[in-house]
């Protein structure tokens, strides 16, 4: 045999074996056995035959455990040691945050699909379902966004108390304290149909049900603090705001100076063992009217009278907001989407040590209890409102397409708006997939700290991209501010959204693949925890099995990221078949490339990669964008595989991936060591970059599936407020695009006799009557179409004001010198 075959029979028995996956036994049989053949069958040297056996007999002794743990893996465990990134205290709390959920399996670089698939399709009960069908109905039909955000900067005094009495803010709340006890999905669907009628309206009933007082005392309140609390917030009679950032600590909350000293006082009249507290928070929504503050600061303990430390650590206390020395009600006001949102202080306010969340024995815990808490919070509320407010910007920008003529047509059959329409549509598509998706993985019990930190990055960076496409596609109608507006609120609204639960730049930068590197690798947090075991034999142990399992790993995607890339995936084993099939095998081809070069990245810069946020970011992207399309996928087999949704389904598979391939392109152009990178360009790109991005084609098909009233778009658009009724933009939209189906073909004949010159009229309506009068429509005919373009006039309208009204603070002498001297102080 030639040396080319001889060759090829090593290589392609060890990539099969790697991407097999298959184990360090089976491996050393057949490749020892490879060798034997070639020593007897070959016709190489006699020294190239020596290095050959010297390999297969180095494979075969490590095999033998306590050998190779004694001389291999006990070294490198000793450099391990010392190349160990410093950790704190508060990451080390993040990263045992929460569970590992559909990412590890992403992470792992051959994900198990039968696992995403056999996840049961999440759905309401019949109680949520009447819940949204009925009060949450009543809600959006009182709403009037207008009033709301120019006239009053709040929500009308009835709309607070039908909150209130309605449970809209105990949804998170157990029944048996008179909560609603909903499931995470009704919650997020709650959320979801306000935020697309009323942002701010949407964020003040997200609050009390996200991260604050309700969610720390329903997991970690004592009894007796429940049993007080609970059915108080329930009824709305404590209104609660969460207090954790303050002037010198936002993203780095970690670093609060707020203090609170232990120290003896009077509380109703007894002297009492308690806690000193002084604060300055700001940015903090629902301060301004709440009744109870959810206070994070740092407990310290000079006279050690808890008997520990002096300094405790992070600690999260409830404080009445009627105790002297606590300010509250001033109002900060946030890009016109006046939520109630303010700062407070604090200036020895005493209260009782029984006041910390969990009593005393949840001292110096508040960071750990904080992102716990986030690992769930963070992707209900604020994906919920970007997903709801995209769905109803789809709703109304691809009606508003089809109503708006310019050049004689509606402009939402222009190429170039067909371009971004379906750019709407495919990434609306793409929130609501793994909205639900997400929701109904905490309804399962999961508590996905990775995922969320994902979701609630990449909902509302979406969102963000849906809002600017809608105003474009409306262009002046989208800017004019006034009741007429839709769009407007959102729009200004959605840097809040980027900017709370984690700064979407740090959260990308930082938090998605610096938490996913270490919880979702199959293998990097068993040896970090090996590594730090104190029992020295049994770290060794875990370690070396870690270790062994990790090698196999990356070789195997190594094996994987080339076979996979160069056959683009088309045999990649996947359990389903049809339209969809492919791009399953996409997915497992960039998940086998990802975790190749998130190792490469991880064993070549160690702790540094922390601070190679570029890199870090580009990571978290792919690990992203592959769960996105994991969600997307789901969907659409949980919907029953809708031939008719198969366009937006291939449009956000095409746009996630492509964005993948980039960024996996990103990464390698920008790979410190040239020599590795060039060896990854191999491995991952053996043919260049080979994916593309959705076609013309498709974007044309998914325009004119978002302006027409079709299945498609009813069931993209699934869960908003469209009652027809007069203040109501999507009622009113819905209703006269299912009439433009009627109107068109008797707006075509009146144009042609224009053309025709059978009617010299240049003013639609005047057309419309000489239509009629030339015989070309009939009576009837006439005044549907006057009808139809009054409607469609009226949704085209935009307000004007009276300057005066403008103007809505006078500005007296007294009022300016008061902003002036504000301003001075500082
Ligand atoms: C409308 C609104 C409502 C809010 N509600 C509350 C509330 O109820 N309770 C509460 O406690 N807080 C609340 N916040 C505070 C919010 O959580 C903080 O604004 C947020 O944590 C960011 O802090 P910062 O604004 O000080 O920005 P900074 O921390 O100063 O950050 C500025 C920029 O730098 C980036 N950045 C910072 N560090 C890094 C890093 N290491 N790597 C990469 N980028 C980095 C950030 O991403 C951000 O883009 C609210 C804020 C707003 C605007």
């Amino acid at each position: 045999m030639s040396f080319l075959l001889w060759l090829i029979l090593f290589v392609g028995a060890g990539l099969t074996l790697a991407y097999q996956r298959a184990g360090l036994r089976r491996s050393t049989l057949l490749m020892g056995g490879l060798v034997l053949a070639y020593v007897i069958f070959g016709d190489g040297s006699l020294l190239w035959k020596a290095v050959l056996v010297a390999l297969a007999a180095g494979m075969a002794a490590l095999n033998l455990d306590d050998l190779r743990r004694e001389h291999v893996t006990r070294p490198l465990l000793a450099k391990y040691r010392k190349l160990l990134p410093s950790m704190s205290e508060t990451e080390r709390q993040a990263l045992d945050a929460g569970t590992v959920w559909w990412d590890g399996e992403l992470f792992s670089g051959a994900p198990d699909w039968n696992k995403l698939l056999s996840v049961p399709t999440p759905r309401l009960s019949i109680e949520e379902r009447t819940f949204l069908d009925g009060p949450v109905n009543e809600l959006c039909s009182m709403l009037d966004d207008w009033e709301i955000t120019h006239q009053r900067a709040d929500l009308p005094p009835e709309v607070w108390a039908f909150l209130k009495k309605q449970g809209f803010f105990a949804m998170i709340i157990p029944k048996k304290y008179g909560g609603l006890e909903f499931s995470a999905l009704a919650h997020s669907s709650v959320l979801a149909k306000i935020a697309g009628r009323s942002v701010t309206a949407a964020s003040i009933v997200a609050v009390p049900n996200s991260l604050g007082p309700a969610e720390l005392l329903h997991k970690y309140g004592t009894e007796e603090q429940k049993d007080y609390y609970l059915p108080r917030l329930a009824r709305g009679d404590d209104v609660p705001c969460f207090a954790l950032t303050s002037p010198r600590a936002g993203s780095d909350a970690t670093s609060i100076t707020d203090s609170g000293v232990v120290c003896h006082g009077t509380w109703e009249g007894r002297e009492t063992l308690g806690i000193r507290l002084n604060w300055d928070k700001r940015y903090i929504t629902l301060a301004p009217v709440a009744t109870i503050l959810g206070l994070a600061f740092r407990l310290y303990d000079p006279e050690r009278l808890l008997g520990g430390e002096t300094d405790i650590g992070i600690t999260c206390a409830l404080i009445p907001t009627h105790l002297p020395g606590v300010q509250i009600g001033r109002r900060h006001f946030p890009l016109n989407v006046p939520f109630q949102n303010g700062p407070t202080q604090g200036k020895d306010v005493f209260v009782p040590i029984d006041a910390i969340i969990g009593g005393p024995s949840m001292v110096g815990h508040g960071w750990k209890m904080l992102v716990e808490r986030l690992a769930v919070g963070r992707c209900v509320s604020l994906p919920s409102n970007a997903s709801g407010g995209a769905k109803a910007a789809v709703a109304l920008t691809g009606a508003y397409a089809r109503l708006r003529r310019q050049f004689g047509m509606p402009i939402g059959r222009f190429e170039a708006v067909e371009e971004v329409l379906a750019r709407i549509a495919g990434r609306a598509y793409i929130m609501e997939a793994t909205r639900v998706m997400t929701v109904g993985a905490l309804d399962l019990g999961e508590e996905p700290a990775v995922p969320s930190a994902i979701v609630k990055y990449h909902l509302t960076e979406l969102g963000r991209h849906v809002a600017n496409d809608a105003m474009d596609i409306h262009g002046g109608k989208g800017i004019m501010l006034g009741p007429r507006n839709y769009l407007a609120r959102g729009y200004q609204g959605v840097p809040i959204m980027i900017t709370v639960e984690g700064a979407n730049i740090l959260t990308r930068g930082m938090i998605i693949y610096g938490q996913g590197a270490i919880r979702c690798h199959p293998f990097v947090l068993r040896e970090l925890r090996a590594a730090q075991d104190a029992d020295e034999d049994r770290g060794l142990r875990e370690f070396d099995s870690a270790l062994m399992g990790h090698i196999g790993y990356a070789l195997s995607n190594a094996a994987r990221s080339l076979v996979l890339a160069t056959t683009f995936a088309r045999w990649s084993d996947v359990p389903v078949h049809g339209p969809t099939r492919r791009y399953y095998q996409h997915i497992n081809r960039f998940a086998a490339s990802f975790a190749l070069v998130s190792d490469t990245a991880m064993l070549l810069l160690g702790g540094k990669l922390k601070k190679k946020e570029m890199l870090s970011a580009r990571l978290g992207d792919i690990l992203s964008f592959m769960y996105l399309a994991s969600a997307v996928l789901k969907r659409f087999e949980d919907q029953g595989r809708p031939d008719a949704d198969l366009p937006l389904v291939t449009w956000a598979c095409r746009d996630l991936l492509y964005c993948a391939q980039e960024r996996l392109h990103g990464i390698i152009r920008n790979f410190p060591n040239r020599f590795v990178a060039a060896l990854l360009r191999v491995l991952v790109f053996p043919a260049g970059r080979d994916y593309y991005m959705p076609s013309d084609r498709l974007e044309h098909k998914i325009a004119s599936l978002v302006v027409n009233a079709t299945e498609t778009r009813a069931r993209l658009t699934e869960g908003l407020y469209d009652v027809v009724e007069p203040r109501n933009p999507l009622g009113l939209m819905n209703e006269a695009l299912r009439l433009a189906d009627i109107a068109d073909p008797l707006e075509k004949r009146v144009r042609k006799a224009a053309k025709d010159g059978q009617i010299a009229e240049r003013e639609f309506p005047e057309m419309i009557d000489a239509a009629v009068a030339a015989g070309v429509l009939d009576e009837a005919e006439g005044r549907e179409l006057h009808e139809f373009d009054t409607r469609v006039m009226a949704l085209m309208a935009v307000d004007d004001f009276d300057p005066e009204e403008l103007a809505r603070v006078q500005l007296t002498p007294e009022r300016h010198a008061q902003t002036e001297r504000r301003v001075a102080s500082g």
